[in-house]
C-alpha cells in the first residue's frame, strides 16, 4: 500500500487514536475500497475470529438469512473461548435456576451487576442482558451445550460435572448487602476444566450445520474502506497471499482481546502487563481492535481486565489474612479471586501477602503461590517481610480481637471463615502480581451500540462495522465481579451483533 492510498484514511486514523489517547503501530491502516482492483471472495457477513462472540454472531447472522464467512487466523477454530472454563453467568431465573429451585430475578441480577463493580457501568447493555439471560440461556441449550441438573455450593470452578454455582462474589461484602446472591456461574457439566472446549463445540458444530462457510488459517489485517465511510470488505493474507473479501452486509470483528500484544499492553493496561500469567490463546493479539481504531472508532476502557489470584480451593486458606506492604488489610478474604486480584494490580502496586496459622495453612506444596516467611510469632513474620513497625502485629491484634465475637468491622469477612488468627506455625505467601500465579486478560476495546455497531470517538454509527466480545468494551469491566461474564457477554452481544449485521441494508448476499 503506497503513503497515498493511507491519507484518506489518515483523519479517522488520528482520531481514534486520539480518542484513546495512545500512539500504537497498529499494522492495521485501513484500505481506501479505490485500491482494491477486484474482489477474490464475496459475502454477505464476514465475520473475523472463532472464539465464542465470532461464532455466535455467525449462527445468528446465518438464521437470518444472510451467507457467513467466518474467517481465523490460526490453525484451530475456538479463540480463547476453548480454553476456557466455559462458565456462562446467567440468571433471572434460567431453566436450570428453576429446575434447581434457585430463586432468582432479573432486578437482582440487575442490581449485583451494576452495584457490585466498576464506577459507571455500562447500564443498557446490563439491563438488556439481564433481562435476556433466561432466553440466552435456552439458546445455549439448544445450540446441543450439555448442563446438567447439579448445584454445588463450594467456591471455585467445579470440578465434577456440577454445572450451577456462585461464580462471583456474590457472597462476600459488600456485594450481599448490595444484592440478593443467587448462584449464577452456569458451567457444561463435563469434569475438569474442559467446559470452554465443550462449549465451543457445540457453538463450531452448528456453525457448519447452519452452512456457515469456515476458513482456518486466514488472518484479516485492514478494513477496506468506501470514501463516504462504510466498511465494505476486508484485506486477509491466506498462505502468504493478500486477498480481498468483500462483506456486503457487514464485518464483524470478534478477534478477542490483546494480553498477547505486550507492546500495547505496555501502553494501554500497565496494571495488566505485570501479571505474571498472560491468559488466553495466541490470536489475542488486538488486530481486530487496531483495524476498528484504524477506522475511527473509540476504544474505552482500555486499562481494565481481569486480573485474578485463586487462593481457593481450599477454603480454609480464607480464615488466613490478606496484608498491603503497610502490613494492613485491604480486602474481605473471601471476595471472588477476580476481585481480590483487581484490589492487589489495581490498588495495591501489584503486592500482597496472605498471613495463615497453622490450620489455615495449605495442607499440600502450592504451585500457585511460595511461602517466602514462616515463623513461630507474628511479629517475626512482620520483621522478614520488612513491614512497617508493629503495623502487622496491630493489624492481627485488632483483627484477632473481634474475630473472636465473630466480627469482622471493617470488611465483613463471612463468618464461615471468620476466626481469630492463632497458632504458630504462621507462614507469609506472596500473592504480588509478578511472583503469584496471576493470570490476566484484557476488557478493554472499541465502543459498540448493544447491537454491535462500532461506534466512533464522535458517538457515530460506523456504517458496515460490528464488534463483540473481547473486541469490545462490553459488559466484563474492572474488577471483574463474577466468572462468565465474559463469555455471557461474547455470546448475548455476538448474537446480538450478527443479527444486525445480517439485517443491514436488505442487500443480497
Ligand atoms: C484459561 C481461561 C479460562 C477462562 N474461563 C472463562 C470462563 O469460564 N468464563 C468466562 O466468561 N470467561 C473465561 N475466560 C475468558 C474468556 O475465555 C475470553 O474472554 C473469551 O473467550 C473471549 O472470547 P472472544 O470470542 O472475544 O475471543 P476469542 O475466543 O479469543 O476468539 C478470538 C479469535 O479471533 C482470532 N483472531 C485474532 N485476530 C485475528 C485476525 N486478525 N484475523 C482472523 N482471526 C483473528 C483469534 O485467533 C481467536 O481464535 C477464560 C480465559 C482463559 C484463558
Amino acid at each position: 500500500m503506497s503513503a497515498g492510498d493511507q491519507g484518506v484514511t489518515r483523519r479517522r486514523l488520528l482520531g481514534g487514536l486520539a480518542a484513546t489517547g495512545a500512539t500504537v503501530a497498529t499494522g492495521a491502516a485501513a484500505m481506501p475500497r479505490s485500491a482494491v482492483k477486484s474482489w477474490d471472495m464475496r459475502t454477505g457477513v464476514l465475520v473475523i475470529g472463532s472464539g465464542a462472540a465470532g461464532v455466535s454472531a455467525a449462527i445468528e447472522a446465518r438464521r437470518a438469512g444472510s451467507n457467513v464467512m467466518l474467517i481465523e487466523s490460526l490453525s484451530q477454530f475456538g479463540g480463547s473461548s476453548a480454553m476456557s472454563g466455559g462458565v456462562v453467568y446467567a440468571g433471572g431465573g434460567t431453566a436450570l435456576q428453576k429446575a434447581l429451585n434457585v430463586q432468582d430475578s432479573v432486578e437482582q441480577m440487575y442490581r449485583f451487576l451494576t452495584l457490585a463493580g466498576t464506577l459507571h457501568p455500562p447500564l443498557e447493555k446490563i439491563q438488556l442482558y439481564c433481562e435476556g439471560s433466561a432466553e440466552h440461556f435456552d439458546w445455549l441449550v439448544e445450540q446441543g451445550i450439555p448442563y446438567t441438573e447439579k448445584l454445588t455450593l463450594a467456591k471455585g470452578l467445579p470440578m465434577g460435572d456440577e454445572s450451577l454455582y456462585f461464580s462471583g462474589t456474590e457472597q462476600a461484602w459488600p456485594a450481599r448487602d448490595l444484592a440478593q446472591p443467587a448462584p449464577r456461574g452456569h458451567v457444561p457439566g463435563v469434569p475438569g476444566m474442559n467446559g470452554g472446549r465443550r462449549l465451543m463445540e457445540a457453538l463450531l458444530s452448528q456453525a457448519a450445520a447452519l452452512g456457515v462457510t469456515m476458513h482456518s488459517g486466514v488472518g484479516a489485517h485492514h478494513l477496506v474502506v468506501e470514501n463516504d465511510g462504510r466498511v465494505v470488505g476486508v484485506i486477509v493474507t491466506i498462505a502468504g497471499e493478500r486477498r480481498a473479501i468483500a462483506a456486503q452486509r457487514g464485518v464483524v470483528l470478534a478477534c478477542g482481546g490483546f494480553i498477547h500484544n505486550r507492546e500495547m499492553m505496555r501502553l494501554y493496561a500497565p496494571q495488566l502487563y505485570e501479571c505474571s500469567v498472560p491468559w488466553g490463546n495466541a490470536g489475542d493479539l488486538g488486530e481486530g481492535i487496531n483495524m476498528g481504531i484504524a477506522v475511527g472508532a473509540a476504544a474505552l476502557r482500555m486499562n481494565e481486565g481481569f486480573a485474578i489470584v485463586p487462593i481457593y480451593p481450599p477454603e480454609s486458606a480464607l480464615s488466613g489474612i490478606i496484608v498491603n506492604a503497610s502490613g494492613q488489610r485491604f480486602i474481605p478474604e473471601d471476595s471472588y479471586h477476580g476481585v481480590l486480584g483487581d484490589a492487589i494490580a489495581y490498588h495495591q502496586k501489584g503486592r500482597a501477602w496472605l498471613i495463615t496459622d497453622r490450620d489455615s495453612s495449605y495442607a499440600f506444596h502450592q504451585d500457585n503461590f511460595l511461602p517466602v516467611a514462616e515463623a513461630s510469632t507474628i511479629g517475626d513474620i512482620a520483621a522478614l517481610l520488612e513491614f512497617p513497625k508493629g503495623a502487622l502485629q496491630q493489624t492481627v491484634a485488632y483483627y484477632n480481637l473481634h474475630a473472636a465475637n465473630g466480627e469482622d468491622p471493617m470488611f465483613h469477612k463471612s463468618g464461615a471463615y471468620l476466626r481469630p488468627l492463632q497458632g504458630p506455625p504462621y507462614k507469609a505467601w506472596d500473592l504480588s502480581t509478578t511472583q503469584a500465579f496471576f493470570p490476566a486478560h484484557t476488557f478493554g476495546g472499541l465502543h459498540t451500540s448493544v447491537d454491535g455497531e462500532v461506534l466512533s470517538s464522535f458517538g457515530e454509527v460506523i456504517p458496515g462495522l460490528y464488534a463483540a466480545g473481547r473486541n469490545t468494551a462490553g459488559i466484563p469491566t474492572a474488577p471483574y465481579i463474577a466468572s462468565g461474564l465474559s463469555l455471557g457477554d461474547c455470546t448475548f452481544f455476538g448474537r446480538r451483533a450478527g443479527r444486525a449485521a445480517a439485517a443491514r441494508g436488505g442487500m443480497s448476499g
